[in-house]
């Protein structure tokens, strides 16, 4: 195990459809640190088509959490890669009890603090949000028909690309993937206040991504 020089790691915590991935993208710049996403990386697996792709692919096109072994595993090799040094961010993990203590462990013994960014938003919106989420499938750019559609309906401002539904978003899997949030992973919330991290509640409703994102620097550039 690589044991490297400490930093922060900044931990995007919401429920599905809350912004974490769109925050994570901003806070890179603000942060100067990578953004790891155990679904994107889920993600690339299963668009290789390798092992670890087929074995998790019904499980997340069904909204299932796929298991803790595996994600904390690449989490691990993750965070021991070079550009991880100095700090980083994480979204979507941890997201069970089982592997908020694998992440204590694993920040413990490389010297790295971390802090909670809580991102709140209600229901309601998250339903609508997520159903109409779009991706493109090249750059990572993500979009709402309703709040921040593309210039160009179903292309990407920046490449031009045919945007895409993530698999999962449908809303049959949308609802499952809320109900494994608040049974497996909003009680973390809890597990991370009584053990000491430092978190913050953000209101990820109300403005522009930027707007919360500069929120989110500002506190995030008094801890760090
Ligand atoms: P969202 O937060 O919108 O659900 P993600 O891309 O973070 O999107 O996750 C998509 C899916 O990837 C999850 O529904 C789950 O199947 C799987 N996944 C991602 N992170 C984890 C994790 N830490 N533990 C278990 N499953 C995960």
């Amino acid at each position: 195990m690589a044991v490297n020089g400490g930093g922060s790691a900044v931990i995007l915590f919401g429920s599905p459809g809350s912004g974490k991935g769109t925050q994570a993208k901003l806070l890179r710049q603000c942060m100067q640190a990578p953004h790891i996403s155990t679904g994107d990386m889920l993600r690339e697996h299963i668009e290789a088509g390798d092992a670890l792709g087929t074995q998790v692919r019904a499980g997340m096109q069904a909204g299932m959490l796929v298991s803790d072994e595996l994600v904390n595993r690449l989490v691990e090799d993750r965070i021991d890669r070079p550009d991880c040094t100095r700090g980083f961010i994480l979204d979507g993990y941890p997201r069970t009890l089982q592997q908020a203590g694998a992440m204590h462990q694993l920040l413990l013994a490389r010297n790295v603090v971390p802090v909670v960014l809580h991102l709140q938003v209600d229901y309601n919106k998250v339903i609508a949000r997520l159903s109409g989420r779009r991706l493109c499938p090249v750059c990572g750019t993500l979009y709402s028909i309703s709040s921040n559609p593309p210039k160009v309906a179903g292309l990407c401002d920046k490449d031009g690309a045919k945007l895409i539904t993530r698999e999962d978003d449908s809303e049959s899997v949308i609802r499952q993937r809320l109900e494994e949030y608040s049974l497996q992973t909003q009680p973390l919330m809890k597990y991370f206040r009584e053990s000491g991290v430092s978190t913050f509640d953000v209101d990820g409703s109300e403005g522009s991504p930027q707007t919360i994102s500069n929120k989110i620097c500002g506190l995030i550039s008094r801890q760090v």
